[in-house]
């Protein structure tokens, strides 16, 4: 329905009873005025005709001339008309007109009301006057020896009317003054009234828009009480709904960052499996744009029928739903552990359902890689274990008492308790680099680099020699770098350790120490073992690093490597925040280097 401004609806209302009540009140007096002139000429003339009317009875109507005579003479005086009319309604006498021309009066209603012995009045125009008139007619039978008939005097009323006419209508001028006055001051007052009203309506829109800052300004000059209570309210409400605004979005702002931050992948869906929200590690998982998929069937979006069983299970059930599910994103086979539980509304009906899901992937490969580790290590560690214990049999068994088998025996169960004493210190080492990484990050000081090279080569010398294979160093002597210098040691020590096992006789082997620039990238040291070895198959480079990892495990073994050393030095380079890579080619040599970030 149409609604209309508060300003006109009471404005009108006003306008109207302001002006029934005047025109009801000029009315009114106008009426009262004109019956209370009327009444006065009545009684007036009344008067009048009961003097003409002893002066009537005392010539009639023996004398019809004289009679006549005094009627004309006495309404000329008078300014009256008098008529006389006899029982039987015949003129006898008037003041103005020839009574022998005139009608019979006797059906006159104040003559009819005089003949009954009454004083009757009646307004009539006259024709025979030609204006409008006041009769009064009064029996003259009523004084003793009157004759029966009627007497009648009458007045023009035309110039009273008038009169009244012209008051009336100053009245009526004025009542119009009056309610032209009245149209304004009420127009003032609805205004007045109005004015806080639209400003509070005005303010509650503003509150309804969520503006509630601003809050209706309450000018106690021009409000009423009742209206500054209602504005002093609204601005309570505006105050209260802010503060609740405020909470409210602080809470949904520290949801909002826990649901985005959050690491496992959340997905909420309604009951018809439409994506209500997804948060970003979800997301990223499946290559999705949150914005994009919301609203949307989860159908389209994710394929996965383990999935898709859990959510009915749950919508059926109304029950939680817990268990691994396998994902694959593009090549990649993820292990991703989902739970999926029913959300509820305040009444408890279900709503749609949640599902998290934590990768599983990387605690699944590190498992796998534990259990490989412990079988390796323990395979490691029984080969040298059930030789020493073969021979230490073998010897008790009576190959002591062979001099020159026991020497045999006892030298291999030796090389054999060194390689278990080398493996071991090996997973010491990486064990030992591994909780140094683990617990906070390596301590790294400025150090010579062609110093620590030194070192290295020197503690390779020996083994070198044997096989007379010379070491070059190819390093600025006042190179700088931040590192561990025992860990780069070590680190350096095994690639030329490995170099001198994995190269024929007489060849070289180079250790060098770089510091190579970078754009808008930090600088890095690089150290590289080349050497002209063997060489490694393609196959094997992408596992070198790999624990027990080895490319020939005979030759390895029979050089006594553990198959630890590279493992090692990928550690050290990572504690470093580095890496290492490797260049090799079959029959020509290879090439480590560490990377490590300054
Ligand atoms: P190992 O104790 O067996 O030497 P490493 O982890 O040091 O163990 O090396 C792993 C494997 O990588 C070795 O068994 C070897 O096959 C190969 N390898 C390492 N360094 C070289 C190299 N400089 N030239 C050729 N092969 C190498």
């Amino acid at each position: 329905m149409k609604t209309r401004r508060l300003l006109w609806q009471i404005y009108p209302a006003n306008l109207l009873i302001t002006l029934g009540a005047i025109l009801l009140l000029t009315w009114f007096g106008s009426a009262t005025v004109r019956n209370f002139f009327f009444d006065q000429m009545r009684s007036d003339l009344e008067a009048r005709a009961h003097l003409i009317a002893q002066q009537v009875i005392l010539l009639s109507p023996a004398a019809p001339d004289a009679l006549q005579e005094f009627c004309r003479q006495a309404g000329r005086r008078a300014n009256t008309h008098i008529t006389v009319v006899a029982a039987d309604g015949r003129v006898l006498a008037d003041s103005d007109e020839n009574p022998l021309d005139m009608d019979n009066h006797g059906n006159r209603p104040e003559v009819m009301t005089a003949f009954s012995g009454e004083t009757g009045s009646s307004v009539r125009y006259s024709r025979t006057l030609g204006q409008n008139m006041l009769y009064v007619a009064v029996p003259p039978g009523q004084y003793d020896s009157g004759p029966a008939g009627a007497l009648r005097v009458a007045v023009s009323i035309t110039a009273m009317e008038k009169a009244l006419k012209s008051i009336s209508l100053q009245v009526l001028a004025a009542c119009l003054l009056v309610v032209v006055f009245a149209a304004l001051v009420s127009l003032f007052v609805s205004r007045k009234i109005n004015r806080p009203l639209e400003e509070m309506t005005r303010g509650a829109e503003k509150l309804a828009r969520g503006e509630t800052d601003s809050l209706i300004a309450i000018d106690t000059g021009t409000m009423s009480t009742e209206v500054a209570a209602l504005a002093r309210s609204l601005n309570h409400m505006a105050n209260q709904i802010k503060d609740r605004i405020n909470t409210i979005t602080l809470q949904r702002n520290e949801l909002e960052t826990f649901f985005t931050s959050m690491t496992e992948m959340i997905l909420a869906i309604d009951p018809r499996k439409r994506i209500i929200r997804i948060n970003r590690a979800a997301a990223t998982l499946f290559y999705l744009s949150p914005e994009d998929v919301q609203g949307k069937m989860l159908q389209g979006v994710i394929r996965n029928p383990d999935l898709h069983r859990m959510i009915d299970a749950v919508l059926e059930s109304a029950e939680k739903v817990e268990k691994d599910i396998i994902v694959f994103i593009g090549a990649e086979r993820l292990i991703l552990h989902t739970r999926a539980v029913p959300m509820r509304d305040a009444g408890g009906a279900l709503t749609g359902v949640l599902i998290v899901m934590n990768d599983m992937t990387r605690l699944h490969k590190l498992e796998n890689l534990r259990r490989d580790f412990v079988a390796n290590v323990s395979h490691e560690l029984r080969t040298p274990v059930t030789s020493i214990k073969g021979y230490v049999e073998t010897l008790l068994d009576g190959a002591m008492d062979n001099p020159e088998d026991a020497k045999r025996f006892l030298e291999i169960t030796a090389r054999q308790a060194a390689r278990l004493d080398a493996i071991i210190d090996d997973l010491l080492t990486l064990s030992r680099i591994e909780a140094k990484t683990g617990e906070h990050e390596i301590a790294r000081i400025r150090t010579n680099l062609y110093e620590v090279l030194e070192t290295t080569v020197q503690a390779c010398l020996a083994r070198a020699g044997e096989k007379n294979i010379r070491i070059d160093i190819r390093c600025d002597k006042h190179l700088q770098a931040r590192i561990n210098p025992n860990l780069i040691e070590q680190a350096v020590i095994n690639l030329l350790n490995n170099a001198i096992t994995y190269s024929p006789d007489s060849r070289k082997v180079t250790v060098g120490a770089v510091i190579e620039k970078q754009e808008g990238k930090k600088d890095r040291l690089v150290i590289t073992v080349a050497d002209e070895g063997i060489g490694i198959e393609r196959e094997h480079l992408e596992r070198l690093f790999e624990r027990f990892y080895r490319c020939d495990k005979g030759r390895s073994s029979a050089q006594g490597g553990t198959g630890l050393g590279l493992s090692i030095v990928k550690h050290i380079a990572l504690a470093h925040n580095g890496s290492v890579t490797v260049q090799s080619e079959p029959g020509r040599g290879s090439t480590f280097s560490i990377i490590i970030p300054q």
